[in-house]
């Protein structure tokens, strides 16, 4: 049984001591992923088992009454969420290993971005809940973080670190293009259920293949797989089914992602005659090095001004990393997207620098600002542009970077005379949402129905 303290005071030295990075390379210790997004957390727990490290996936939703008690309600869903699942995960331990359980073999992989929204904060609220019970405070929270561009330095040795990275990034693009993947085939399937059954089979199948080729590098082994499943999967659609109206997703990455925090959103608009191509996790990993490059060069310009150089020497330094860091990405992610797509027409991904372009040239946001309302009103716009039939924002309720989103684009939308679609998520079901969604579907064949709609490009 869990056990808590009735009275509790914050340890302050515990946030520091308690969350951060920890080396992992030769350790006992078990690295826990929460399920975000399903594919992606296997294959990166997969990357991360190539490199010898002991990686689990945890099961999601199951502790969601757990979430709910140890939170006050004021937080995001997603914090809810993720601690239900860490609390349950360790509960399930215990009940395991009982008197063997040893809390002190637990790494909780828990990412932050430095703000400006709460999830600067969520890491800090969950080890105070952990530090709770007396019998959990020995779980450390493993923490990579947006401020650096998700370094891995002082997790794995230096030797490792870049190699890790580079499978660990890979393996993202990977688990975007299986997503996509479903969602392309997944309302053309000839019978019900056989593109889910045939995407689960692949992604064990990922998993092997980045267990096994990750360490080494060998990229182009687990490229050759992916093209493979690429071509099977053509099997699965049936040339009869008529083409539907693409519909475009944005919007916070957790809720987007998750299937049970958004109540399976993207199958209930699939049921509704939707095609479906969701923003991918890969932009997000793309857009945290875009931003630090362009605090690389905003601190550059500043130290010029001053004449400060250590600072200039600093931001020399960091533009150079961060720009390698991006370049690396988006050739790496065109590349593998090139060689699927030469087989299948699966949407390719927006490049960050065009999207800020997208946002300077419309006078819409500012990547000043940050968050991913960067994103999300760029990517937006970009859809209504290239022929979508229709775009869905969806979001924690009173998330602050989607709300920002809904405000700038709503009236934009409806002056382009596309169909768009907010969905608010807490742990609530919203009478009206079945309604609202079919009337966004009705909408969105009347565009379909004029205009026809944009080819994958
Ligand atoms: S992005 Fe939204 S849901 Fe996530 S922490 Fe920030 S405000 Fe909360």
């Amino acid at each position: 049984m869990l056990q808590t303290e009735s009275q509790k005071v914050i340890d302050f030295q515990s946030l520091k001591d308690n969350i951060g990075r920890f080396n992992l390379s030769r350790s006992n210790k078990t690295i826990l992923i929460p399920e975000m997004n399903r594919i992606g957390s296997h294959m990166l727990a997969a990357t991360f088992r190539g490199f010898g490290i002991q990686s689990v996936v945890m099961d999601t939703f199951k502790g969601l009454e757990l979430g709910k008690a140890y939170t006050s309600g004021k937080e995001c869903y997603p914090c809810q969420i993720t601690i239900g699942d860490i609390l349950y995960y360790l509960k399930q331990e215990q009940k395991r290993l009982g008197d063997r359980f040893n809390a002190n073999t637990y790494i909780y992989f828990m990412p932050e971005a430095g703000g400006p929204c709460r999830f600067g904060m969520y890491n800090k609220y969950q080890r105070i809940v952990l530090d709770s019970f007396p019998d959990l405070r020995a779980v450390k929270i493993g923490s990579l973080t947006t401020t650096d561009g998700y370094s891995l330095n002082g997790m794995v040795d230096d030797m490792q670190a870049s190699n890790l990275r580079k499978a660990g990034y890979l393996s993202v693009v990977v688990s975007d293009i299986l997503d996509r993947l479903l969602w392309r085939i997944r309302p053309y399937e000839k019978e019900k259920g056989m593109a889910d059954d045939f995407i689960e089979t692949s992604m064990r199948e990922m998993e092997k293949c980045f267990e096994t080729y990750g360490v080494c590098k060998q990229f182009d082994k687990i490229l050759d797989v992916l093209e493979r499943i690429i071509q099977k999967s053509k099997a699965i659609m049936d040339p009869e089914v008529p083409e539907k109206p693409l519909i475009g997703v944005v919007g916070e990455i957790y809720l987007r992602s998750h299937v049970h925090a958004n109540q399976n959103l993207l199958r209930v608009l699939e049921n509704h005659g939707a095609e479906i191509v969701n923003a991918s996790i890969a932009e997000w990993v793309n857009f945290t090095t875009y931003e630090r490059l362009r605090d690389a060069k905003t601190g550059l310009r500043f130290s010029l001004k001053q004449f400060r150089i250590n600072d200039i020497k600093d931001h020399l330094k960091n533009m150079v990393h961060f720009a390698g860091d991006l370049l690396y990405q988006q050739a790496k992610q065109g590349q593998v997207y090139k060689r699927v797509k030469s087989i299948l027409n699966l949407e390719k991904d927006h490049k960050i620098k065009e999207l800020e372009n997208v946002l300077k040239k419309n006078n819409l946001f500012s990547f000043d600002v940050g968050t991913e309302a960067c994103l999300s009103i760029a990517g937006i716009w970009q859809y209504a542009k290239d022929g979508f039939n229709g775009v869905v924002n969806v979001y924690p309720f009173t998330c602050m970077p989607s709300t920002i989103t809904s405000a700038v684009i709503k009236p934009l939308m409806n002056d382009l005379g596309v169909p768009y679609l907010d969905t608010p998520y807490d742990s609530s079901f919203q009478p009206g949402r079945e309604a609202a969604i079919r009337t966004f579907m009705y909408q969105a064949y009347q565009h379909f129905n004029r205009n026809g709609r944009q080819q994958h490009h």
